[in-house]
């Protein structure tokens, strides 16, 4: 038993579909990987280099747990996404050799307070407070990846009270989940329990208290929430 002055911090985990939980060390979040959400949101989709923003591992929701409306905002969107979680760590992995380091893949949401993050936009500053909030990150069940034949393609969907409002597929994505992989980790060593959520394609708005989301990703799984 460790020595820890306090009670140390419970480990946040996401279902694994089939059984078993899947441990939660790090997310990463890529930013502008749809050329059309890169329109919707002013800027240009020229293909450069990804960058990545983080939450907190405890942000995950899970098990389709409501999601409490975050404070310091009133434009709270919805950004769906397809996750990636990372089974085996490695630095400067090859393209080729990143889908061997993948475990599974999952829906998720990468929820936004789109005030903030204009804010920080406008002033220069650091996005963590529109990102990285308490509850920020619901996500589905992973399934293990020797179930999914190909993350490159497939239909990717968010309705909200029933009503479609983001709809695209995985081949929309200027980086692929291999790429990805592979450039995040020349810039950190990847570990297992990392998440990646690979940015949202066109369609992001505001929900409010008692929406329900529902977001799906083909051959993958769906992940809902309500906003409470
Ligand atoms: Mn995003």
């Amino acid at each position: 038993m460790a020595d820890y002055v306090i009670a140390p911090p419970a480990q946040a985990a996401v279902p694994v579909a089939g059984g078993g939980l899947f441990p939660v060390r790090r997310i990463f979040c890529v930013g502008r990987n749809y050329a059309e959400h890169v329109r919707e949101m002013g800027g240009n989709p020229e293909r450069e280099a990804p960058f990545f923003f983080t939450k907190p591992a405890d942000a995950v929701v899970t098990d389709g747990a409501d999601m409490p409306y975050p404070p310091a905002t009133e434009n709270l969107h919805h950004e769906m996404e397809l996750v990636v979680a990372i089974g085996a760590g490695g630095a400067d992995i090859a393209v080729a050799d990143a889908l061997g380091h993948v475990f599974g893949y999952a829906a998720g949401l990468d929820m936004t307070r789109r005030d903030l993050q204009n804010e920080a936009k406008n002033t220069r500053r650091p996005w963590d407070m529109s990102k990285g909030f308490d509850h920020s990150a619901p996500i589905g069940e992973i399934l293990p990846a020797a179930r999914l034949a190909d993350p490159t393609t497939g239909k990717i969907e968010l309705k909200v009270n029933g009503a479609v409002r983001q709809t695209s597929d995985l081949s929309q994505m200027i980086w692929s989940v291999a790429e990805t992989v592979a450039y995040l980790s020349t810039l950190v060593r990847l570990a297992p329990g990392d998440l990646i959520f690979t940015g949202t394609p066109e369609g992001v708005a505001a929900v409010a208290r008692g929406d329900v989301l529902e977001g799906s990703v083909a051959g993958v799984g769906t992940v809902s929430v309500r906003i409470a």
